[in-house]
């Protein structure tokens, strides 16, 4: 709001990386101007007078301003997620920026960074300005996106990550032995130069092709057309994941390399991460809400709405990822978020897609997790907005701090609610969480000090998201 006045969100639980604490934040223009938090006698420093905490709206009112309470309501730096498949451009049928953003927004996910595998895929500045222009104007939430590496285009990406299109790349995507729209990096000569790049983070999808193809055969010997999607995790194994994660982490140590490893699916890789950053400070690790929710208990149960790569492994993964939570070995949770249609998932097991939709979802699965397994909230916070913004170094994002956007998420930890599928904002309108009961529901979600989400429904009629800035490093 550029009106000149102020706004002020009274009586929150703030919750930051570091505490949760009640308080107040006072925004002006868009961005916080300061926060305020009682002394334990119930006073606070306001224009160089110490009033009582309660007199501040009657105070800030009476100045000509606006003030919201929230009523001992949590608020948190709104969801960075730095993994999401949009499918725009050259792939609408399924999803395009417009409805997915508007998902997004509603499960409290305030700015998203695209994945290039889309049509023409993002991999020359050419590609880059068109699908930048493509979804400008499409998007409820900020933007930003990731440039693809390929075996040949290595020359390309470093004129353009140390030129004039360094703010507009996130990061660089390798797809490292799994190929998806012709981005497979095979090439050791390339891989080398790409993990010789410091200017961005290297985001890395780890699994070994050579052994997918030979499990692929076996499962094929054994089950002809009809392998089950119980195999899904015996054909993209734990092996698949460990080899070619094993070489990412070598290179990162070699390179000294900003290696940010996607969707972490194992505890072998955990542990792995775990001892490589002790050696490279830089390594980070994501992982999604699907292998910390879904085990191969699921597979008979969701089939091929769980298919997805890599394959969602063990109960004794899903743990070993959440101890990776708790003791910061895992940094970021991105969605990959990766909708297709019903019907395109209805096949056998080889024509069917991999991926699934989750991004409308993910907070709330955390916060359920986090509350079942003990995990802070200051924890959730820094999962999900000040570790992304702080490894993609996103202008004014991921922090409830003076001079930050204020883009907020207001939530309540304690609410319980059923995923239904008239609720789902995705184009493909199915999720694999459909029927289950979460714990933390959105409420408000503000971008640049507006409230766009009100008391979890929409409260903005035309998409106002803006391209995210990526400062050099
Ligand atoms: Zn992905």
């Amino acid at each position: 709001m550029k009106d000149g006045k102020s706004i002020l969100l009274h009586n929150a639980l703030i919750v930051t990386q570091e505490s949760v604490k009640r308080g107040s934040i006072i925004i002006k223009d868009g961005r916080i101007d300061c926060t305020l938090y009682p002394d334990s006698d119930g006073y606070i420093e306001y224009c160089g007078q110490c009033i009582s905490y309660e007199e501040l709206p009657g105070i800030f009112q009476s100045h000509g301003h606006i003030s919201d309470d929230l009523h001992g309501k949590h608020i948190m730096a709104g969801g960075i997620d730095a993994h999401v498949h949009f499918r725009d451009p050259g792939l609408t049928h399924k999803a395009d920026f417009c409805s997915e953003s508007m998902a997004a927004l509603l499960g409290g996910i305030t700015s998203v960074i695209d994945m290039p595998n889309t049509m023409p895929p993002t991999t020359s500045m050419q590609t880059l300005s068109q699908k930048y222009s493509c979804i400008s104007g499409k998007s409820w939430t900020n933007f930003g996106l990731h440039i693809g590496a390929t075996n040949s285009n290595s020359g390309e990406i470093i004129d353009m990550i140390s030129g004039p299109y360094a703010e507009q790349v996130a990061g660089i995507k390798v797809f490292m032995g799994s190929s998806t729209g012709n981005m497979l990096v095979d090439s050791k000569d390339t891989l080398e130069r790409i993990f010789s790049i410091r200017e961005k983070p290297v985001l890395v999808h780890c699994e070994d092709e050579a052994t997918i193809r030979a499990n692929l055969i076996a499962a094929k010997e054994r089950y002809g057309e009809n392998i089950p999607f119980a195999e899904h995790p015996a054909i993209r194994s734990r092996r698949v994941c460990i080899l070619s994660t094993i070489r990412a982490l070598e290179l990162a140590i070699k390179h000294g390399t900003r290696l940010h490893l996607c969707h972490v699916s194992t505890k072998e890789e955990v542990r792995m991460i775990q001892a490589a950053k002790a050696l490279n400070p830089d390594i980070t690790a994501e992982t999604s809400v699907n292998y910390l929710w879904f085990s191969d208990r699921d597979y008979d149960r969701l089939g091929s709405r769980i298919k997805c790569n890599p394959a969602i492994k063990t109960e004794e993964d899903r743990y070993a990822l959440i101890e990776g939570i708790l003791d910061g070995t895992i940094d970021t949770i991105g969605t990959d978020h990766a909708p297709h249609l019903i019907s395109e998932k209805s096949g056998n097991y080889c024509d069917t897609p991999s991926g699934i939709p989750s991004i409308q979802h993910s907070l709330p699965v955390m916060l359920t997790i986090a509350d079942r397994n003990g995990i802070p909230l200051e924890k959730v916070s820094s999962l999900f907005s000040c570790n992304a913004s702080r490894i993609f170094n996103i202008k004014g994002k991921g922090k409830i701090g003076i001079g930050m956007d204020a883009d907020l998420t207001v939530f309540d930890p304690e609410e319980e609610f059923v995923v239904s599928r008239g609720d789902i904002a995705y184009r493909c309108g199915w999720s694999p969480y459909e029927g289950e009961k979460l714990k933390g529901r959105i409420l408000d979600v503000y971008i640049a000090g507006v409230r766009r989400i009100e008391n979890g429904t929409m409260a903005a009629d035309v998409p106002h998201g803006r391209q995210l800035s990526f400062n050099k490093a």
